[in-house]
């Protein structure tokens, strides 16, 4: 009578994950560690507490827990990211069978992840690095699922983890299968940093509508109220209003006495550093974790302010036409924000041999996930068609849209920096867009500065190009060149 499924690690993922496997029909074993001087007792609670009754088994025992899974095992690790992981697979390695699945369901980073990938196999074991998204509500009721990593240990494990998932309004699980190695913890990595994203693109809306239209936290829920209904309807958008609306005991506005101080646990700052690696421009998301860090240097900021006080006024635009402008800046943004994160995800599958299916993906992010929303149906039908775009800015779709929507964005970005408002996402995203659409740029500039002071080399317009040359800009250089390898 053994278990069809193991779960580890009984914090707020694990656990909710379990009540969720078993609310779907399976049968569980559950395992915490028990370490001396660590909180005591979690799985006894689990047991007695919200697991009561249910088809959950609860071990303390490594080798126990192990031996009480159906073969081939499949073990879920919902521990912290990082060392954690490893120190648990060697734990379990010696209680193993051939070709068990063990799945990592954290956010791990997906370097890790190759690496964990590869051991597992040279033991003979399967492992799946698996982005889960959706938070304690996602765990329990339905969650955005990214798997990756041994393809053989897929089929067996489909059945569970699309049983746990969310689904799309259409009914399909958003739990599909995202590709080898890391992949499906390098999606779940772009779907965090979009997630900054979007919220910094909310929250310069709300800011506008604060300070330039001097809104109150009613008339701004409304509006966004109004905004889930159409094009932007997301999570996102629907708890902002809810936000807006939610009062504390006191009776005010709790978001007004809510610190202006924004902390981050990393997921952000990795897609960036991974889009630098990869010679991606992911400048939205950048731009979304370094006004986190501004933002956190809120005593800084009090001392800047009071030398160079704000000169915006206040109340004295015609506020239905800055709302349309708001609206447009805070959906071309996104289309922009988008359009580089889905860049990013082609250009890892390219350079890593992933074969990643971007409409997948984006049919993945529909439901369950932070960043659901109705939008990624036009990106999964973008990414769908026989003639994939080069970009998801010139899908027909989005090209048509982008070309309605420029007048407002532009407008808003114009009269924020008139008025000393930072706009920081909003104006990051149209210059990426003028950048894009500009088939000139000054790089000849930076070349010719490259190779004037570091004979670094360039190509030449009037040349074929990946021909590299060095110019003696001062008569007195020598005829020596750089290496013209890019980083
Ligand atoms: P935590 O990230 O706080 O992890 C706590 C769990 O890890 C506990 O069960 C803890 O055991 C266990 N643990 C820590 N160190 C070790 C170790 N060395 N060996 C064995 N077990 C260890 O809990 P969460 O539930 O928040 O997250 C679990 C994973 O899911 C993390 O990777 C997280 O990033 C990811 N995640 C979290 C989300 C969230 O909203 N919270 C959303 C999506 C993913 P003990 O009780 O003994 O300390």
């Amino acid at each position: 009578n053994k278990t069809d499924i193991g779960l580890i690690g009984l914090a707020v993922m694990g656990e909710n994950l379990a009540l969720n496997l078993e609310s779907r029909g399976w049968h569980v074993s559950v395992y915490n560690r028990t370490v001396p001087g660590v909180e005591e007792g979690v799985v006894e609670r689990f047991i007695n507490g919200r697991a009561k009754g249910l088809n959950i088994e609860g071990f303390t025992d490594l080798a126990d827990f192990v031996n009480s899974i159906a073969l081939p095992r499949k073990i879920m690790m919902m521990v912290r990211a990082g060392s954690a992981v490893d120190e648990l697979m060697e734990q379990l390695f010696p209680y193993l069978s051939p070709g068990d699945i063990l799945i990592d369901g954290g956010n791990s980073n997906f370097e890790d992840t190759n690496r964990r990938v590869a051991v597992a196999e040279s033991k003979g074991f399967l492992f799946i690095g698996s982005g889960v998204s959706g938070g304690e509500e996602g765990a329990l009721n339905g969650a955005s699922i990214m798997p990756g990593g041994s393809v053989a240990a897929w089929q067996e494990v489909k059945p569970i983890l699309q049983s746990i998932a969310a689904k799309a309004p259409d009914g399909t699980p958003c739990c599909d299968w995202v590709g080898p190695a890391g992949s499906g913890h390098f999606v779940k990595m772009i779907h965090n940093g979009i997630e900054y994203g979007d919220m910094q693109l909310i929250a310069e809306a709300y800011w506008v509508m604060k300070r330039l239209l001097d809104l109150d936290n009613e008339e701004m829920a409304d509006i966004f109220a109004h905004w889930n209904e159409g094009k932007l309807r997301s999570y996102l958008i629907e708890i902002t209003t809810n936000i807006l609306r939610h009062k504390d005991k006191a009776g005010g506005y709790l978001l007004d006495k809510i610190l202006d101080s924004s902390g981050q646990k990393g997921t952000g700052k990795w897609s960036v550093i991974n889009a630098m690696e990869l010679n991606m421009p992911l400048g939205l998301i950048a731009t979304a974790v370094f006004e986190r860090s501004l933002s956190a240097q809120k005593d800084l900021r009090e001392l800047a302010s009071r030398q160079f006080p704000n000169k915006h006024t206040q109340a004295v635009y015609n506020k239905p036409e800055l709302v349309k402008e708001i609206y447009a800046a805070l959906y071309a943004s996104k289309l922009v924000s988008y359009a580089q994160g889905f860049a990013v995800l082609q250009k890892a599958s390219d350079s890593f041999g992933w074969n990643l299916d971007l409409s997948s993906i984006a049919r993945m992010w529909r439901g369950g996930c932070i960043i659901r929303s109705i939008f990624l149906n036009d990106i999964a039908a973008a990414f769908e068609t026989e003639d994939k775009p080069k970009h998801l800015l010139l899908a027909p779709y989005f090209r048509d849209e982008i070309k309605g929507l420029l007048p407002g964005w532009k407008g808003l970005v114009e009269q924020a920096m008139r008025e000393e408002l930072p706009v920081p996402a909003f104006s990051s995203a149209l210059n990426y867009f003028y950048s894009l659409v500009s088939a000139d740029l000054p790089a000849n500039m930076i070349q010719a500065q490259r190779d004037y002071f570091g004979a670094h080399t360039f190509e030449r317009k009037d040349e074929l190009r990946g021909q590299f040359f060095h110019e003696n800009w001062t008569g007195h250089g020598g005829n020596t060149k750089s290496g013209t390898y890019n980083v």
